[in-house]
């Protein structure tokens, strides 16, 4: 792992599996990591509020002390570490709505530099929602509101000229 992955999203990864693995037979387990799977989903879906790492971490401790079995007693572990050692991470994602490795898509933007485009077209062709518009020698520009952010015009476009952030 490196900067590249986004720690939130990576703790929701986690949590979504053993979401999944859960028996059912005890409530920490059975409905608690269904709730912190909410907040988390929330977090990377760009809607996370202040208060929100911290009912993960109440939830968390919670869920660890009273769940039955050794599966719910370390569900929440990957979103309480990821929240001790990158705390600030989570914080971009609720306050700046911005996710710092570029993975959580629905914060993405993609924009298109307009003295590195060549206004080739390229990017215009492959997008799927008609959110490129430009002529003939004069720089594309993204639609923010038609994109939905699937990365097809940054891998085409042939002089690096789009960028997500
Ligand atoms: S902690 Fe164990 S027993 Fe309780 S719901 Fe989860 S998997 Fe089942
Ligand atoms: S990311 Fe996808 S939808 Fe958005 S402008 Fe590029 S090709 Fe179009
Ligand atoms: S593919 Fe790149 S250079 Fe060509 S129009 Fe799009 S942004 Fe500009």
């Amino acid at each position: 792992m490196d900067e590249n992955n986004c720690m939130v999203d990576i703790a929701r990864f986690f949590l979504d599996f053993t979401v999944d693995e859960s028996c059912g037979k005890c409530p920490p387990c059975r409905i608690g990591t269904k709730r912190m799977l909410e907040i988390l989903n929330k977090i990377t879906s760009g809607k996370g509020e202040e208060g929100d790492v911290e009912k993960l971490i109440e939830l968390g401790n919670n869920i660890k002390v009273s769940s039955l079995c050794g599966l719910g007693q370390t569900a929440p572990n990957p979103v309480l570490s990821t929240i001790k050692y990158f705390r600030d991470e989570y914080d971009a994602h609720i306050r700046d709505k911005k996710c710092p490795a570029g993975v959580c898509s629905e914060l993405l933007q993609y924009t298109i530099d307009e003295v590195l485009c060549k206004a080739c077209g390229l990017c215009k062709k492959v997008c799927p929602t008609d959110a490129i518009s430009g002529e003939r020698k004069v720089p594309h520009v993204i639609d923010q509101n038609k994109c939905i952010k699937c990365g097809a015009c940054m891998e085409k476009c042939p002089f690096n000229a789009i960028t997500k952030g």
